[in-house]
């Protein structure tokens, strides 16, 4: 046989007692049965054996089972990023005719997502204020299939009463051929704050993108659920949408879930550090962060979370004219300007008043988000001082 040939079909197995803290980074997209009995006789969706690459590998089922224990699920499903994963549950659960509720401070995306896709293919997006339970029993019709939750709001960051928002969507339940689902993306909690499982909800949805990986290097999502019918309706469709994630990704995840929670409150220690401390700036009319009295549900995160994300937003005074806060975030030098949060460099997003739309924004200016990283908490205060008198020059 030629070498080329001994080569590729080489005797060499790794002894199976290879034992370390990494786990492998199994890649495949091909996987060998030893016979068509085999071939025949294995099921992709039962995680005993393998089957094809997109089905799994020992790395990602890895993941899988840590991310399921994380969130203090059973089952996992992982996506090509937090999008993806809300995309899929979506898809996975609504049909022509059916409506879902929306939060309108959610995860801007999620909402284009629904309100242009879904609405094409006849599936009708509403939209409920979070913070008021009765508006979301007053939303919920007979077309109702799937509530989303999320806590905090994005951007914007107002801490709902999960509990009372799920048990409203149990309570319509009863009598219906297909239940309400409720979903909670729980990227801001990232399974460390709270469990969502505990708060209610049916599905728990995650960015691994954020908290999870830690590096701002990787895209990844996760879709985990407590029941097994709704894990086989969303493995389902996740396989015929043909999703996978690269082991490489799968590794980086994997190796910053060990320091998730040691992260999680370094992060949450330095933003309310410099939440509080914007809160007395001048130019400043408000500080948005749930752990501050007087941000909407600082009460409720109190009751239901041990720890917050490492956000705060920052209102700025009415009267300033809109190139004094673009010529502060211009200044900045440690908080860069760019999206997403949790890696290790601070950022900050200004958003526009007119991205807004569909809220209640009753202010001149739209609001700036800071992402705190893990950078020295006096450098990133010097730093906002700095831009501060820019601001207010
Ligand atoms: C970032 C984010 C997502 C999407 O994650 P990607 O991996 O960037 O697609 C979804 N929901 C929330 C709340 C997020 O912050």
């Amino acid at each position: 046989m030629d070498s080329i040939t001994r080569l590729i079909h080489h005797g060499y197995r790794a002894p199976a007692d290879f034992d370390a803290p990494a786990v492998g980074v199994h890649k495949a997209s091909t996987v060998f049965f030893p016979s068509v009995a085999a071939l025949r006789s294995r099921d992709w969706k039962d995680k005993s054996a393998y089957t094809y690459g997109l089905h799994g590998t020992p790395t990602t089922f890895t993941l899988e089972e840590r991310i399921a224990t994380l969130e203090g699920g059973t089952h996992c499903v992982l996506a090509p990023s937090g999008l993806a994963a809300i995309a899929l549950v979506d898809m996975a659960l609504l049909r022509a005719g059916d409506e879902l509720l929306i939060p309108h401070n959610a995860y801007g995306p999620n909402k284009s997502f629904a309100s242009v896709e879904l609405a094409g293919w006849g599936v009708r997006a509403r939209y409920y204020d979070p913070m008021d339970p009765a508006d979301l029993a007053a939303r919920i019709s007979d077309k109702t299939r799937l509530v989303w939750l999320e806590a905090a709001g994005s951007v914007t960051l107002e801490f709902p009463d999960l509990p009372a928002l799920t048990a409203l969507v149990r309570a319509a339940n009863p009598g219906r051929a297909r239940p309400i689902v409720s979903v909670l993306d729980n990227t801001w909690g990232a399974g460390v704050a709270f469990r969502g499982f505990d708060l209610g909800a049916d599905v728990v949805l995650q960015a691994l993108t954020k908290y999870p990986s830690g590096g701002a290097d990787v895209l990844m999502g996760s879709v985990v659920t407590r029941d097994p019918a709704l894990h086989r309706e969303l493995l389902l469709t996740h396989m015929r949408l043909g999703l996978g994630v690269g082991a490489n990704d799968a590794e980086l995840v994997l190796r910053g879930l060990p320091s998730i929670a040691l992260r999680y409150a370094a992060q949450d220690a330095a933003a309310r550090e410099l939440a509080g401390w914007m809160q007395s700036q001048a130019g400043v009319q408000r500080v948005l962060h749930p752990a501050l009295p007087g941000s909407p549900g600082h009460e409720t995160w109190q009751r239901d979370a041990s720890g917050a994300a490492s956000l705060f937003t920052v209102v700025f005074d009415d009267g300033l004219a809109p190139e004094r806060v673009v010529a502060f975030c211009d200044a900045l030098r440690l908080f860069r300007l760019g999206y997403s949060w949790a890696g290790p460099v601070s950022l900050c997003v200004p958003y526009e008043r007119a991205e807004m739309c569909g809220r209640d924004w009753p202010h001149a200016h739209g609001p700036v988000r800071f992402a705190v990283g893990l950078e020295a908490v006096e450098d990133l205060r010097a730093d906002l001082a700095q831009a501060l008198r820019v601001l207010n020059a």
